[in-house]
């Protein structure tokens, strides 16, 4: 029964999302709309038509990735929950995401002390740690620091994403979560979204500190679970 709520409470997110994303993808399209209209009525001059080939090519790769990511949200649940061990997770994250963090050169960092064990679909959990760890490295200016930390208080297993980058204002730090909101030339909005209901799915919660210029820091809240023992 809890999964059947679970299944048409998402069914509502994702029926309430299509509408925002359809409004979403009306803005490159018309973009693209204008601009290959330009281009059959041959009004665009020599010089200018790479240029325009190119937005034209970025504004597609945009519509792209909204639908991959919305997607990822809408797929129907297949519920994988497994006994996750978080230094074996955490390592398998890392290993992804370096490259792009080579990239930034921004390093990163990881604290697992000891097994930490959790119960949950271990694709969803990478998923949710990837998308705020990217931001974390795209936050970055220059060389910088991202730092995951996975620690047990209590019953929860709280896991920690700091960065050095550029952090935010009150007033940006509450808009978090919500889709489409992105201040990225070339951003979805839908990475801290999904991330937030992959959480909220679990009976998590996710409170953020943030200070402009200093950095940010991500705390996932989750229900830790003891090894050997299967949550339902
Ligand atoms: P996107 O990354 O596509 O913009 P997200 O949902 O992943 O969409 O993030 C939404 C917005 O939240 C970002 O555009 C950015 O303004 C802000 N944000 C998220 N994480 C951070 C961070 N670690 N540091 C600074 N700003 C962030
Ligand atoms: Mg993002």
């Amino acid at each position: 029964i809890r999964q059947e709520i679970q299944r048409a409470e998402k069914m509502y997110i994702v029926g309430e999302l299509a509408a925002a994303m359809a409004h979403e993808i009306r803005n490159p399209i018309t973009v693209i709309q204008g601009f290959t209209q330009l281009f059959i009525k041959n009004q665009i001059p020599e010089n200018k038509r790479e240029e325009y080939l190119q937005l034209v090519a970025e504004e597609l790769s945009r519509v792209e990735s909204i639908i991959t990511e919305y997607l990822s949200l809408a797929k129907p649940e297949e519920e994988a929950k497994t006994q996750i061990e978080m230094g074996e997770l955490v390592r398998e994250v890392i290993m992804i995401i370096e490259p792009f963090g080579l990239l930034k050169n921004v390093e990163i960092q990881s604290a697992v002390p000891s097994p930490l064990y959790l119960s949950a679909d271990p694709v969803k959990i990478k998923q949710c740690l990837i998308n705020i760890m990217k931001n974390g490295i795209e936050a970055i200016e220059g060389n910088g620091v991202l730092r995951i930390h996975v620690e047990r208080k209590n019953n929860d297993l709280v896991i920690e994403i700091r960065d050095t980058g550029i952090g935010m204002t009150p007033e940006e730090t509450s808009q978090l979560g919500m889709p489409f909101y992105s201040t990225k030339k070339k951003g979805t909005g839908l990475g801290t979204m999904i991330s937030y209901r992959i959480v909220e799915g679990l009976n998590g919660r996710i409170s953020v500190t943030s200070e402009k210029g200093k950095g940010t820091c991500f705390s996932i809240i989750l229900p830790a679970s003891n090894k050997d023992e299967l949550l339902c």
